[in-house]
């Protein structure tokens, strides 16, 4: 018999490219098909033919709350209910853009979009048009959405410029693209080396969450912070996965590195399109209409999705919110790491506070490259191992888990026992 989502599968792929509005979601990389989803609350989603499952993907990662939070809800139909766009300033920008300085202190001023794409793509144009120079270094995988010079894969050599990354990404567009393995100072002095005085900003995800959760080595980012200031490139953060996720302040508040420029999206929009960027007042002032730098966006500050950004943030600002999240993904990364060593399956688990991945591999994992010794055949088999018992996690193994506020002891407990299960029989 044909399920639900078999049949809405079907229908998609007629229609839809892939079936699917964004690749991953296509579970293509785990060898199934995905699962339509009609509801969600809290920690669990329920798809369309009425099976439930807990959810670590948390629409990639923005539901830090729980889905379908009723605060959340609430301040999404009031806002809703005055209007829900207008083009033209409102007070909730203001107040958006007073809370993200609060929290993010190097934030001088802050330009909201509508995602983290536009969000990068918009940093990485001031920052240029502030240094008066083209080149950028990025991460080899990395992922600062999909702008097309932000697309650009390594070549071989420490610090290379980028190839293109994508059919339709032409290489004139990733020719001042630099790519450098993560964790690796010596790549970033290579590369400042041989582009002296060209280089307009690393961009950088402080802790890496687009090749499975890889975070930085100690002193790496101070490093990085050193370097930069000495060439008169600008570091740039791409928070937008780390931003209210590795801390209240994000990565720059608890690795204490002060970027330049910050990009955040995710968790800022509380699951509506929501985003933003910014950084040093003399940088931001660059951007139009006060200076040369062009930005812009119909529904960028949209009225809605900013309520629920800001009644996200709101919540998470009380007091034992980060305590809760550090227990309860504590509590998954050793259950996870007990179930892998019972079983006799090597799995490294990295985690920064809620984001976490085990590899399959006996690692250690520090860069893609040695995220690329993971097994992905043994995380297919796992992922549909879980997903048969009623747990959701990303259809990738190169991606995080999200733990949120909504798992309670109970669910991280029978995600612990379902994947003991599965690595038992992968093992078998
Ligand atoms: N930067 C990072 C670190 C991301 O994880 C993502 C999305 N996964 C993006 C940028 C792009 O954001 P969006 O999908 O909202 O365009």
């Amino acid at each position: 018999m044909i399920t639900r989502s078999q049949d809405l599968f079907g229908r998609a792929r007629r229609v839809i490219p892939g079936g699917v509005n964004s690749p991953v979601r296509a579970f293509r990389s785990v060898g199934a098909e995905p699962l339509f989803i009609a509801r969600a609350a809290g920690a669990h989603v329920w798809d369309v033919d009425g099976n439930e499952y807990i959810d670590y993907v948390g629409s990639w990662g923005p539901m830090i709350l729980g889905h379908a939070h009723p605060e959340v809800l609430t301040a999404v139909y009031e806002a809703a209910a005055r209007g829900t766009s207008y083009g033209a300033p409102t007070e909730v920008e203001v107040r958006f853009a007073e809370v993200i300085h609060k929290a993010y202190p190097s934030m001088e001023m802050v330009r909201c979009v509508s995602s983290g794409t536009e969000a990068t793509m918009s940093a990485v144009r001031v920052a240029r048009g502030f240094t008066g120079r083209d080149k950028i270094v990025k991460v080899d995988g990395g992922y600062h959405g999909h702008a097309d010079f932000l697309l650009a894969a390594a070549g071989s050599g420490a610090a290379t410029l980028g190839l293109s990354g994508s059919a339709g990404v032409p290489e004139g567009a990733v020719r001042d693209t630099i790519v450098v393995p993560m964790n690796d100072l010596g790549a970033i002095e290579t590369a400042i080396g041989a582009f002296p005085g060209q280089i307009a900003a690393i961009i950088i995800e402080p802790v890496c969450g687009n090749m499975g959760c890889v975070p930085p080595a100690p002193g790496y980012l101070e490093g990085l912070r050193r370097l930069t200031e000495d060439s008169g490139a600008l570091l740039i953060f791409d928070e937008v996965m780390t931003g209210f996720r590795v801390a209240y302040g994000g990565a720059q508040e608890r690795f204490r590195i002060v970027p330049d420029l910050t990009c955040l999206a995710k968790i800022v929009g509380g699951g509506m399109p929501a985003a933003c960027f910014g950084g040093r007042a003399d940088i931001m002032a660059k951007l139009a209409p006060l200076g040369p730098v062009y930005q812009a966006g119909t529904l960028s500050g949209n009225p809605v999705a900013l309520a629920a950004g800001l009644k996200t943030i709101e919540l998470l600002g009380r007091a034992g919110t980060y305590e809760k999240l550090e227990a309860s993904s504590a509590r998954l990364a050793s259950g996870l790491t007990a179930a892998a060593r019972a079983a006799g399956v090597p799995v490294t688990l990295n985690r920064e506070a809620s984001m976490l991945t085990g590899f399959f591999t006996a690692g250690p994992v520090t860069d893609y490259a040695t995220a690329k010794t993971s097994d992905t055949q043994r995380y297919a088999v796992f992922f549909r191992g879980m997903l048969a018992r009623g747990i959701y996690l990303a259809p990738s193994q190169f991606e995080a888990m999200f733990v949120s506020l909504a798992h309670t002891n109970d669910d991280i407990d029978r995600t612990v026992d379902a994947a003991a299960a599965v690595l038992r029989d992968l093992q078998a």
